[in-house]
């Protein structure tokens, strides 16, 4: 696609609508339609065979859903962008394309546990094997390497332990292999870090979580180069059918145009909150990409605009004390998730990453006592007032 807005906070505002072919809607219609109405069958005819552009049939293809599409292609430096009806199905429909029986993957050694539940599947399903590294030299990532390597699959910054793979440099080495590198960039969103532009091939969104950032939106969205994701539009997506409804996308678009304001109050708030958790006695390991002692301060600093707005600590104590400062707090809300206005707390070893058996749990960094914080958008004294009266109390 052709980019009409080269500064983001502009492009995530307009790219992909002009009103003026919208009766002069300032606000994109909503196209809330299962199918569309052909002049004739012969046009049918034309439509379905290629000869003619326009819509068809609203798994094929919407006008609110390809605002919102061409939108995360601009913001990602994409050729193209597709959306989906969540993160899995966007991560389930790359991967699918991707891959075929008896390939191998090599992945980042944090995931979100639902793609590592999918690699756990394709690996009983079609004989596709997985490694996972820390990818942290060029080395580690060729000792990996095999003939049937099909996907590079990288998360970063890693849930819940902060890590951060270079990803410059594993596009580096992918290329002398011509492997595709795929990047979950759901926590940083665009706005931090822009994987296409070091090199990767393709990213995909749990858009749910700092996109849609209003916690009321399950949805995926994927950006990469036109062929493959012709391929996958025309495949993965059109016959799995994982695709997201036009209401979605158009709360998708109205979350989208406040991103770099939210992003840079996380981003601010979980700054203030690091340091001041960083002298409460009763937090130990704090795991943030924005602490100069972090081990990889340094390549955080380089590939991401801001450190986010997700901390990790562990409280010191046990496995009930870290339930207790959950069960203490006043207005911050248990819940998993991240990325919304309010600030939610979780508990990774018995909620997002339960299904880790424990001593590969631990291995990663996830203790009983560590504690999980998407720091909101509320005032950070506020946050830090509810936080710190809740530690004091275990
Ligand atoms: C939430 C999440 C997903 C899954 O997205 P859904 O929208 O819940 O399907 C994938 N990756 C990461 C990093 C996530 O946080």
């Amino acid at each position: 696609m052709t980019k009409k807005y080269n500064r983001f906070e502009t492009a995530v505002i307009h790219e992909g609508y002009d009103a003026k072919e919208m009766l002069g809607s300032l606000s994109v219609p909503l196209f809330q339609t299962s199918t569309y109405v052909f002049d004739s069958a012969e046009q049918g005819e034309k439509r379905f065979a290629g000869e003619e552009t326009g819509y068809i049939y609203s798994r094929l293809g919407n006008p609110t859903v390809n605002v919102l599409e061409e939108r995360i292609a601009a913001l990602e430096n994409a050729e193209r962008g597709l959306a989906f009806g969540s993160g899995m199905a966007a991560v389930s429909a790359v991967l699918i394309a991707l891959t075929k029986a008896n390939d191998h993957v090599l992945c980042s050694s944090g995931l979100y546990g639902c793609t590592y539940g999918l690699f756990m599947m394709m690996k009983e399903k079609y004989n596709i094997a997985s490694d996972f590294s820390m990818l942290d030299s060029r080395e580690e990532i060729r000792s990996y390497i095999k003939p049937e390597t099909s996907v590079i699959y990288v998360e970063t910054p890693i849930n819940p332990t902060m890590q951060v793979i270079d990803l410059k440099m594993v596009a580096e080495v992918a290329k002398e292999y011509n492997i595709p590198v795929v990047v979950d960039n759901t926590f940083c969103t665009p706005y931090l870090q822009r994987p296409l532009d070091l090199g990767c091939d393709v990213v995909i969104h749990s858009a749910t979580k700092y996109i849609g950032g209003h916690g009321d939106v399950i949805a995926g969205l994927v950006a990469g180069k036109k062929d493959f994701l012709d391929s996958v539009a025309m495949t993965t997506q059109k016959d799995i059918g994982g695709i997201i409804s036009p209401f979605d996308a158009w709360l998708l678009i109205r979350g989208l145009k406040t991103l770099p304001i939210r992003m840079d109050r996380h981003c601010d708030n979980a700054k203030e909150i690091f340091s001041k958790l960083k002298s409460h006695p009763k937090a130990d390991k704090i795991y943030f990409p924005g602490d100069v002692n972090h081990s990889n301060y340094v390549i955080a600093n380089q590939q991401m605009k801001a450190s986010g707005g997700m901390i990790s600590f562990e409280v010191k104590g046990s496995k009930q004390d870290a339930q207790n400062l959950m069960n203490k707090l006043q207005f911050i809300k248990v819940a998993v998730s991240l990325g919304d206005a309010e600030t939610l707390i979780e508990h990774p070893a018995t909620m997002t990453h339960a299904v880790i058996p424990e001593a590969a749990r631990l291995e990663m960094g996830i203790t009983d006592q560590l504690i999980r914080l998407s720091v909101g958008l509320e005032a950070w004294e506020d946050i830090w007032q509810d936080l710190e009266q809740a530690l004091n109390q275990i």
